[in-house]
């Protein structure tokens, strides 16, 4: 697995990652095959009739396997400067485009959507209380304090101009006028507020107001059900 922002490592715990473009594992698979290939055709030649096998033949399979090997080689070559240059170009762009999990593991006990005659305006990812939870993108605190029904409540405006509500903390860890990155520890997991467990609320606003975050996070590589973040932002 590609290790990126590795100062980080905890947040990939529990977390399925969405496999990306992976073009030097399969450089590296395809090689492997081919010089597989080219020892059984060795062995195969060589072994059941090893005294008839023409000299000219068995010289060519073992150039070909010798070749086969040097290109592996090459191939890992290629895959390493390729695993360099994507480092490069994500340490540059990751941080601003990126769109993260809020939490690294939980369960969604309640959907957006209507739910006992009222509008439920987010989704609630339970978990247990003094889970860190993350931005999940970019932007800037613009309340991190008690919300009414919401209890301690962190909200951010996010750099794409759309906000995120994230209730019922137990505990603050960010202040208002902060500038968070995608990933960023906002709070901790809680009961506070009109809450009936330890849960996230997790709401999402476009143009001020509120969308379902599920539709609104997949459309940006995140999925809230299958648990899963794309590498890449697009
Ligand atoms: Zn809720």
């Amino acid at each position: 697995m590609r290790q990126r922002l590795s100062s980080e490592p905890d947040r990939y715990r529990g977390r399925r990652r969405v496999p990306t473009p992976p073009r030097s594992r399969y450089a590296a698979v395809v090689t492997g095959a081919f010089v597989g290939a080219g020892i059984v055709a060795l062995g195969a030649g060589a072994l059941p009739d090893a005294k008839s096998a023409d000299p000219a033949v068995l010289a060519g399979l073992k150039q070909a396997a010798a070749a086969q090997g040097d290109l592996a080689e090459r191939a890992d070559d290629a895959s390493r400067a390729s695993r360099a240059n994507d480092r490069d170009a994500l340490v540059d762009s990751a941080a601003q485009d990126a769109w993260k999990l809020p939490l690294t593991d939980y369960d969604i006990i309640a959907p957006y959507g209507e739910r006992w005659g009222e509008m439920h305006t987010g989704v609630d990812l339970a978990a247990p209380e003094g889970t860190p939870y993350l931005s999940v993108h970019s932007g800037v605190v613009t309340k991190a304090g008690w919300y009414g029904g919401y209890g301690y409540t962190v909200i951010v405006r996010q750099d794409d101009g759309t906000e995120a509500i994230y209730g019922h903390s137990s505990r603050l860890l960010v202040q208002e006028g902060q500038q968070v990155q995608a990933g960023a520890q906002l709070g901790l997991v809680g009961n506070t507020g009109h809450s009936y467990g330890s849960h996230l609320h997790f709401e999402v606003h476009v143009n001020g107001a509120p969308t379902d975050p599920v539709p609104f996070l997949n459309d940006r590589g995140v999925d809230l059900k299958l648990k899963t973040e794309s590498l890449f932002a697009e």
